[in-house]
């Protein structure tokens, strides 16, 4: 009986280390979300682990040089919110990241600087730039569903590689 009993929290650890990994593998580390946010063809989704708030950020190079990094580097970032169902093309412009990297907003921004998502922008970018890891923040890039090729940009279908209609339909092919 008492054998029973460890094996199975032998098991239980087991199971809970391979989650853990899982999970690990799955979500960004802020050094390589720094490489993909200055890459200029992003699309990240910030999770909030505590509060399960998201928001997804489309980070765009205004122009992109295919051989000199340096114009290229000159070139400054839109940061633009995903605000409707469409996450191809429901996005609101939020600010811009300049050349001396930082984030400021141009002109009149749609999203108000007191917004949660122009806030949860701001401060993860700054974490992100110093390089400060946040275990309370999941960052993922944006996927590619396995079935039907959609943009996938909720964290549970990134991680299954399915949006929620294919999943579905997966589901009955197997
Ligand atoms: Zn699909």
């Amino acid at each position: 009986m008492f054998l029973i009993k460890n094996c199975n929290k032998i098991l239980i650890l087991c199971v809970y280390y391979i989650e853990l990994k899982k999970i690990a593998m799955e979500r960004m580390n802020f050094n390589d979300v720094k490489k993909v946010m200055f890459a200029g063809n992003a699309i990240l989704t910030f999770l909030s682990v505590p509060t399960q708030t998201r928001f997804t950020f489309a980070i765009e190079r205004f122009k992109q040089s295919t051989s000199n990094p340096e114009a290229e580097k000159s070139q400054p970032l839109g940061v633009k919110l995903l605000t409707g169902s469409n996450n191809t093309s429901d996005y609101t412009y939020m600010g811009t990241i300049f050349k001396d990297l930082n984030f400021r907003v141009k002109n009149n921004g749609k999203i108000s600087v007191n917004a949660p998502s122009f806030k949860a922008f701001q401060y993860v970018y700054d974490k992100v730039l110093k390089g400060i890891e946040d275990k309370r923040i999941e960052i993922y890039h944006s996927g590619q569903c396995c079935r039907c090729g959609r943009l996938l940009t909720d964290p549970e279908s990134i991680k299954a590689g399915l949006g929620p209609e294919c999943i579905k339909i997966v589901g009955k092919l197997i």
